[in-house]
């Protein structure tokens, strides 16, 4: 019989549910937080989650209806356990306990770092990549090795998402900053110097931020825009390449939001197609956060038995992808 799974995603700006059999997203419904002023606000975002997400399932229900969806067909109700914001995870974690009660069927509670990878795999002919999961929060480089998905580089303090956010934020960008800092730096004339910080496999941007709101002072937006992107993206793509070199794998998948850029797909293609490894982008509406993502880990997991009691299932805002035990994936 086929598996049907709902997943909800409420980790930090983004309310969306969605359902999922093998092959496809048969249902998704999104509900997007966005602050009126600064960055993401977490009792403000978790405020809107709550506002919404009865709304968001009622929804989602009803649109899996018009495609022939029965609630006693899904399976099993997954959500993050974490990382994210803590006020964000438990708001959605409660509807999730609720909506798998009502529904009468198990839990499934995933890293939320897992579902970017896994969707990832799912959405690209990518089988067992290195992963570079650059988000607002999150940047890592994965690699799965017996049993886990190995965390090979990870940033040190703040994801690459929150800086470029912060430093947009000191040059006068509104909320995400991500997108306009790429648009300025397609205008930029030249480089300016700007600290390269990769300590062993792992990097750091926050120290990189601080410098570039610093050279906003005497340089205009555009090349400082430019110069930040490159040096972040060099630093992002030379653990990613090292990561290859170290595993021997021979492709590389791009998650997460700031994976929207063309420029750090750009860098890490050139990358891969010097190494003759292939490089693999899922479709835009895959890379952020998002519901199917939730949803079909929670499927992999459902099928291996790899269910969470109600019980245990309470959100750790610190949970890392390597403390995850990989039951879905049998060969090695
Ligand atoms: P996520 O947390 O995975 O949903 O990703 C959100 C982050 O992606 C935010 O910090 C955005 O600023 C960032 N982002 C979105 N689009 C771009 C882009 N084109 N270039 C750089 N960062 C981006
Ligand atoms: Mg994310």
């Amino acid at each position: 019989m086929e598996t049907i799974v709902i997943g909800i995603e409420g980790t930090a700006w983004n309310l969306s549910a969605a359902i999922v059999n093998e092959t496809d997203v048969l249902a998704e419904v999104t509900e997007t937080y966005s602050p009126k002023t600064g960055g993401i606000h977490p009792r403000e975002a978790a405020q809107h989650h709550a506002t919404y997400a009865a709304g968001v399932i009622r929804d989602l229900l009803e649109e899996g209806k018009k495609n022939g969806l029965k609630a006693s067909n899904i399976n099993a109700v997954a959500f993050s356990l974490g990382p994210g914001l803590g006020p964000c995870l438990r708001t959605v974690a409660t509807a999730a306990r609720m909506l798998a009660l009502s529904l009468d069927v198990p839990l499934v509670g995933v890293n939320h770092c897992v579902a970017h990878v896994e969707i990832g795999k799912w959405k690209t002919p990518a089988r067992d990549p290195v992963v570079l999961y650059v988000s607002g929060a999150n940047s890592q480089v994965l690699a799965y090795r017996a049993g886990r998905y190995r965390v090979f580089g990870e940033t040190l303090d703040i994801g690459i998402g929150n800086a470029f956010d912060k430093f947009a934020r000191s040059a006068g960008l509104s909320h995400p900053g991500g997108p306009k800092i790429e648009e300025y730096a397609r205008n930029a004339d030249t480089y300016v110097p700007l600290p390269y910080v990769v300590k062993g496999m792992d990097f750091s941007f926050s120290g990189l931020s601080t410098a570039a709101t610093d050279a906003l002072k005497s340089n205009p937006i555009e090349d400082v825009c430019y110069s930040y992107q490159e040096t972040a993206f060099a630093m992002l793509v030379e653990v990613t390449e090292r990561a290859l070199a170290h595993t021997g794998k021979g492709e590389v998948l791009l998650a997460g939001g700031v994976g929207a850029n063309m420029r750090l797909r750009e860098m890490l293609d050139i990358m891969c197609d010097d190494r003759g490894a292939s490089f693999y982008v899922p479709e835009k509406r895959f890379m952020g956060d998002n519901g199917a993502m939730i949803a079909y880990l929670g499927l992999l997991m459902f099928k291996a038995g790899s269910v969470t009691d109600i019980g245990k299932s309470h959100v750790n805002p610190n949970f890392r992808p390597d403390d995850v035990d990989v039951t879905w994936i049998t060969e090695d």
